[in-house]
């Protein structure tokens, strides 16, 4: 068999003492690892900041004789030694927990297949929450010792920059990304040619190249297919994420269903089991009935084998929100394919058809949900809702039966804590805190750490974030084409002493970014009343095509730049994981305001609360489960509403009375006579107290490996028969 090479790209001249540095980049470990990235920001701060954090781009670009007086740095030296004990120690542990708790399994193997991972701001390669969450998860998989590899696309244009005129409208810009500046492998032959795979695609073959990205000790691979023998067309398969043109999105679909299934046999990895994240890769059940009907199974046979050790994580509480491809469209990618299975054309279609009101649809969903035993929504009122949603597909259940549980989502938790707030807890909580973070008792600590010290590090953040706007509006100010209304809009005026919130994620419809300005008269006078003043920080990108999210966008930025807001309404554009850090860190209260129960989960909530922000939030997704009364605020009720304007204008009275009557008051008047908001800190530190295990991905992944892989692992080896029938 072929041999394939992963030699790490030799890039760097650097000095002998420090001649590690070059392969730091190329394991993405130093992306949660505080002091890993000082090795690079303490060298030259300002560059590394202005190049995205990105370690590639910095060490090729820094200047030789600042490297040389590293060598003479014995700070710089002993953070050198001690980061790459700490490194060489994660890569050789033998005492992980998985490995610990099942070592029955510990030769087992999972895939993780998702069409977007939001691993760091220096790989733009993910478009929201989705990606950000696969990200997490193979952090934490690594963290955890998972056996699990990666499969995904490298978009080679990345995610648009946003850019928003004076008018307030989003445009997008989009670069080439320069792999050879990135933390990513090349894949490589004994011939130094790429390892390629390809695909059948109608009238023709498609090539992909692969690149990797270690994770840790988790590999991803990333599938590409930007090279010559394939035609223009092609090449720009995998140039953008969630194209809107149908062919491309089954194109692409097809790339990562069955041409990862082929990736990850070229490198050798034979995984017990598959987890697909979301619909988008469904199509590697095809391929892997396809490999076993070429092996002499029938189809049925098949297809229980392939059931037993696949798992589907749904994501899309809305039926039309959902990933489906019209009949024809499927005819044509396909009618090659399914005699391949030995099906005809109507057995193959039944396979995911999803009869709707606007026709008969080929849904992804439907297929894994067919072809998986092992099925999960992402949080517990999500759960409910993908029960009652796919319920059809078990006629004789009753909805409580059918077979969809939840896994709640989580964050990473070094990905997204501020280090402060890590080094004040390794002082109160021990200074193994992070060994041990799902575990509720440790977290009763918290209330140890005196509301002085907690307090000081939340200002310290808030002024971070401030900064951050202010840096961020000075550059776009030097470029010299910016209007100045947009330089306030973007944040001048922010005051450390005033009460903050933050919003910031996809504009969506159905997030509502424009729900708080619902009443304008009322927003206004609260956040310019002058003995408790309010500001908001906006921040999010709309999908290029869609349009309605562009004008909330809109809707929002007009107001900002209106002088009647005084600069107290803010728009960070080009909102990234970089910002995000900023702001969950950096904000007094996150404000999330789905349309519910549209939001399957939230993640930046969770981003927020284990930084002691507070969640003034809808009670939708995961703010369901984790609103106890005390930890944060709720936005309108448990209520499903039939009539969404109705809806609106009751969640808005809801937003704007809590805000008013308790939120505003709670931050200013509740003040110890050191000026500490007593009442306010009690409620960060039982924010932090009941949400940092509970929506960590520790919790999470370790969820995921008894709930769903350790049955599947199980299940690949026993066969599992339960199926859905219709
Ligand atoms: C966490 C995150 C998201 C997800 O935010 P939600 O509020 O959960 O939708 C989106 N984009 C970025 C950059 C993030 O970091």
């Amino acid at each position: 068999m072929q041999k394939y090479k992963r030699d790490l790209p030799n890039n760097f001249s650097l000095p002998r003492r420090i001649i590690r540095l070059g392969e730091l980049p190329y394991n993405l470990w130093w992306a949660w690892n505080p002091e890993a990235q000082r090795l690079f920001s303490h060298i030259n701060k300002t560059l590394w900041e202005e190049l995205n954090h990105n370690p590639v781009l910095f060490l090729k670009t820094v200047d030789r004789y600042l490297l040389n007086a590293m060598t003479n740095d014995r700070f710089y030296l002993e953070l050198y030694d001690r980061v790459f004990a700490k490194f060489d120690a994660y890569l050789k542990s033998e005492n992980t927990w998985f490995g610990v708790a099942y070592p029955a399994h510990k030769n087992n193997l999972a895939a993780y297949f998702s069409f977007e991972f939001g691993l760091h701001e220096s790989l733009p390669v993910y478009a929201g929450g989705l990606g950000v969450l696969s990200g997490d998860h193979l952090k934490e998989a690594s963290d955890l010792g998972i056996p699990l590899v990666g499969v995904g696309f490298i978009y080679t244009e990345g995610y648009f920059t946003q850019h928003i005129t004076e008018d307030g409208w989003q445009e997008t810009r989009t670069t080439h990304l320069a792999l050879n500046n990135m933390p990513v492998i090349p894949v490589l032959d004994e011939s130094n040619q790429p390892a390629r795979i390809h695909v059948e695609l109608p009238g023709r073959q498609v090539v992909a190249r692969i690149w990797q990205i270690q994770v840790g000790r988790v590999p991803l691979y990333l599938l590409d297919t930007n090279i010559e023998d394939n035609s223009e067309g092609d090449r720009q398969l995998t140039a953008r994420l969630y194209s809107n043109d149908p062919e491309v999105r089954i194109s692409q679909e097809i790339l990562l269903g069955v041409g990862g299934v082929r990736a990850l046999r070229l490198l050798g990895y034979n995984p017990d089991i598959w987890h697909m994240n979301e619909g988008h890769s469904a199509f590697l059940l095809l391929e892997r009935a396809r490999e076993l009907v070429a092996e002499g199974l029938a189809f049925q046979e098949a297809t229980e084998r392939i059931r037993s050790d696949s798992i589907f994580t749904t994501h899309t509480p809305v039926p039309a929100g959902n990933d489906q491809f019209p009949l024809w469209l499927v005819e044509k990618y396909f009618s090659q394919f399914w005699p391949q299975l030995k099906l005809n054309r109507d057995e193959f279609i039944a396979l995911a058809l999803h009869t709707q009101s606007w026709g008969d649809m080929f849904s992804m969903p439907v297929l894994a949900l067919r072809l998986s035993n092992h099925r999960n929504a992402v949080s517990e009122l999500h759960g409910q809702v993908s029960r009652k949603m796919w319920q059809f597909l078990w006629p004789g259940l009753e909805v409580e039966n059918v077979p969809i549980t939840h896994v709640t989502n989580g964050v990473h938790t070094t990905t997204w804590m501020a280090h402060r707030l890590g080094l004040l807890f390794d002082r109160h909580l021990g200074a193994d805190w992070l060994e041990r973070l799902d575990n509720p008792d440790l977290w009763t600590g918290i209330d140890q750490i005196p509301d002085g010290e907690l307090w000081a590090v939340r200002q310290h953040l808030k002024q971070k974030l401030f900064n951050f706007a202010n840096e961020r509006a000075r550059k776009q100010w030097l470029m010299g084409d910016t209007h100045p209304v947009q330089i306030v809009a973007s944040g001048v005026l922010l005051e450390p002493e005033s009460l903050t919130i933050g919003f910031a994620r996809r504009f969506a419809t159905y997030k509502r970014g424009n729900l708080i300005l619902s009443d304008l008269e009322r927003l206004l006078r609260i956040i310019n009343n002058p003995q408790m003043p309010v500001q908001i920080i906006f921040a999010g990108k709309s999908h290029p095509a869609d349009e309605p999210g562009k004008l909330i966008i809109q809707q929002v930025y007009r107001l900002v730049k209106d002088h009647n807001s005084g600069g107290r309404l803010v728009f960070i554009e080009d909102y990234d994981m970089n910002m995000a850090r900023y702001l969950v860190q950096g904000v007094d209260v996150w404000l999330n305001t789905p349309r519910r129960p549209n939001e399957a989960s939230g993640t930046s909530g969770m981003k927020a609360a284990i930084n002691g922000v507070l969640n003034f939030s809808i009670l939708d997704g995961w703010w369901h489960e984790a609103y106890n009364g005390r930890n944060g605020w709720a936005i309108g009720s448990d209520k499903d509403y039939e009539n969404s304007s109705q809806q609106d204008a009751a969640d808005a009275a809801s937003l704007y009375d809590t805000l008013e009557k308790e939120i505003i008051p709670l931050y200013y008047y509740e003040r110890s006579s050191s000026g500490l908001p007593t009442e306010w800190i009690a409620r960060m530190k039982e924010s932090i107290r009941t949400l940092a295990p509970q929506f960590s991905t520790r919790r999470m992944v370790k969820e995921y490996i008894s709930q769903l892989y350790v049955p599947a692992f199980l299940g690949s080896e026993a066969g599992n028969k339960s199926e859905p029938k219709g």
